[in-house]
């Protein structure tokens, strides 16, 4: 037993702050952990998990037109956005629930209150108006997201913060940004009824990932009606008296809109958190700086998830949360690893990705071999609609190893998922080639491509 009033102390009740202090607690360990606004953190309740309730909302209205070729009838149809966003809010309450009742039959003290350093062991808890002491500390506060496109106006656009909680579905929405957010949401309004239109600064959409994605989400988004503008930004974001805004685009574009959504990347809510007065160092953008095990400059202060540079998703920082106890309470040295994660895009059509995208991958590899599918699913044959699936599969000639996987299409993300595990064992082409066929499904065809589509040697396609 420490003199401190914790053994270990969370600040920031999301995954990976919510992860440690439940086992930690479960430990036998005093652990508090405080948490500023909602238990469950940006996934639980203004992200990951609302967003996706919302993409299955909107994919009923492609369902209801491919009923038709399969002999329904569907009758009118309508939306009232207000039932799903209280059904929704019911979803994200009952987890939030959860999130509090596994911290509490472990034994965690939970308190509701924004916590900030004031010392290497010292917490200040501003609801309390008290500050206590902890021999060990985890930041795990996560990100905000970018609210300024730096232009004139900035002030009258929501955030992802705010997208979840509108009044009324938006009839006409602008969306800026290219990465997972913006192609997400782009989707969410569109499938719902809204008019959107996306504007994104570079060439072309979802930077960093594999190219025939890329290009082909564009067209596919455009088929769905979104209307795509890459190489512009706001220049201005102007409210009429009638409350509608329009957003002004270096391109002269003109966009009306009922909302525009900022959807330009995250920051670390680092501010005003007291890491100074800890001694916790940050890089020049406000993110705590971590070594390979996630301790910060301090030797008894470790961060993890958002808060830190390094990869933004919620299994990673639930990931580094658990190696972090396996090494600071297991004595088992446990470095969180980065390499090769699965990821998947909400997107309509959905993307699911493990590995390098052929770009990266041709930086890497003396020579390439593509193996690409881009088909028709079975289930479009009756219900008429155009969309096609993409699989590609990229492999490195000289060793025979799959280094990247790229879907899109129905069920992508699941698809990304199962075959994560075998391309993080190190799967090559030959193990696809000897897999049987699960038949008839779509995901069949990324073990019965047999011949490369193409090579890439020394980065030129042959
Ligand atoms: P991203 O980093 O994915 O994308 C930010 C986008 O905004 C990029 O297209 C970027 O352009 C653009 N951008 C950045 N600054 C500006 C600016 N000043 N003006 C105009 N455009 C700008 O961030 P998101 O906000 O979409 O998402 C944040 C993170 O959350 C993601 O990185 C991801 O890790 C996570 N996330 C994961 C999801 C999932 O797993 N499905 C879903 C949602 C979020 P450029 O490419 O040129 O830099």
């Amino acid at each position: 037993m420490t003199n401190f009033d914790y053994d270990f102390f969370v600040i920031g009740g999301g995954s990976g702050g919510v992860r440690a202090g439940r086992l930690i607690a479960g430990l036998g360990k005093r652990v508090g952990i405080a948490e500023e606004y909602r238990w469950g953190g940006t996934c639980v309740i203004r992200g990951c998990v609302p967003k996706k309730l919302m993409v299955y909302a909107s994919t009923f209205s492609e369902e209801f037109e491919a009923a038709e070729g399969f002999g329904w009838t569907v009758g009118d149809t309508s939306f009232d956005w207000k039932t799903l966003i209280a059904n929704k809010d019911a979803e994200i309450a009952r987890l939030e629930g959860l999130y509090q009742k596994g911290l509490d039959s472990n034994g965690a003290d939970i308190i509701d209150s924004r916590a900030e350093l004031r010392g290497p062991h010292e917490i200040y808890l501003k609801a309390l108006d008290k500050t206590v002491t902890a021999e060990k500390i985890l930041v795990a506060v996560g990100g905000t997201p970018t609210r300024d496109a730096g232009v004139e106006g900035s002030e009258f656009c929501i955030t992802s913060d705010e997208v979840f909680h509108l009044e009324e579905l938006p009839e006409e929405i602008v969306i800026a940004g290219g990465g997972y957010i913006a192609v997400e949401f782009a989707g969410i309004f569109a499938g719902l009824g809204s008019k959107v239109t996306l504007i994104y600064r570079g060439e072309e959409i979802l930077r960093g990932f594999d190219g025939d994605l890329r290009s082909l989400l564009h067209e596919e988004m455009e088929a769905r009606g979104i209307s795509v503008i890459c190489g512009e930004v706001f220049t201005k974001i102007e409210k009429q008296a009638t409350g509608k805004l329009i957003a002004h685009t270096s391109g002269g574009n003109e966009l009306s809109a009922d909302q525009v959504m900022l959807a330009i990347g995250r920051g670390p809510a680092t501010d005003c958190l007291g890491l100074e007065s800890a001694g916790v160092e940050t890089d020049a953008r406000g993110f705590i700086k971590v070594d390979a095990y996630s301790k910060t400059s301090v030797d008894h202060i470790w961060a993890v998830g958002d808060v830190t540079n390094r990869v933004a998703l919620t299994p990673v920082a639930i990931h580094e949360s658990m190696c972090l106890i396996e090494t600071e309470f297991k004595n088992n040295p446990t470095k969180p690893d980065h390499d090769l994660i699965a990821t998947a895009v909400f997107s309509q059509p959905e993307i699911g990705t493990i590995g390098l995208g052929e770009e990266a991958a041709a930086e890497r590899y003396t020579e390439l071999e593509v193996y690409r599918a881009h088909f028709r699913p079975m289930k479009n044959t009756l219900s008429g609609a155009t969309d096609k699936m993409l699989m590609k599969i990229i492999v490195d000639a000289k060793t025979d190893k799959v280094v990247g996987l790229h879907v899109m299409g129905h069920a992508a993300g699941e698809m990304a998922q199962s075959l994560g595990v075998a391309i993080k064992m190190g799967a090559t082409k030959a193990d696809f080639d000897r897999t049987m066929a699960v038949h008839p499904t779509a995901a069949e065809e990324l073990v019965t491509m047999y011949s490369p589509s193409y090579r890439v040697v020394n980065g030129e396609r042959v």
